[in-house]
């Protein structure tokens, strides 16, 4: 099982490093992608995981594939998780709101962030295609925390209201 590193792992606050581009489709990085794929899938709240979360300064996150339209959080199989490398955010609106957020790397708590209502990325895929996705609600949220996790931010440290939920099992 790959291990989901913690709020106070020193490599969640360092600022991740790009890519090289001719590397995308190298071995290495194809394992990195499939750990991050492993690790999400082990989680049945998560919906996004960047890399610096299995401890791997690199600039990727992935976001699982319900996550990405409302269609297909109703279907019953797992669609693929959509791959972001170099991810830039190109657009955000000026529009924001206030919503519910957590993290795999900072268990258990909860906190108010405000997060534009709509982001656009552009990225490389798994394949080396650069492709560009907007999205609004959840999947502007996401954007938004995964390019923080990229340079060492994480949402407690301008979340209001951080409360420890206790998972009751
Ligand atoms: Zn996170």
């Amino acid at each position: 099982m790959i291990e989901i590193v913690q709020k106070d792992d020193p490599v969640l606050r360092q600022k991740a490093t790009e890519v090289a581009i001719s590397e995308i489709t190298s071995p290495r990085i194809r394992k990195i992608l499939a750990d991050m794929k492993e690790a999400l899938a082990s989680q049945e709240d998560g919906v996004a995981l960047a890399a610096p979360q299995i401890g791997v300064p690199l600039r990727i996150f992935i976001v699982a594939g319900f996550a990405l339209t409302e269609e297909l959080q109703e279907s019953k199989d797992r669609p693929d998780d959509l791959v972001f490398i170099n991810p830039t955010i190109t657009k955000l609106s000026k529009d924001k709101a206030e919503l519910e957020e957590g993290c795999l790397s900072v268990r258990h708590f909860y906190g108010k962030t405000l997060r534009s209502k709509k982001a656009t990325a552009r990225a490389y895929n798994e394949k080396g295609e650069i492709f560009q996705r907007g999205g609004s609600g959840l999947l502007a949220q996401i954007f938004q925390h995964e390019t923080d996790h990229l340079d060492g931010i994480l949402f407690i440290d301008h979340a209001k209201e951080v409360q420890k939920v206790d998972i009751i099992k």
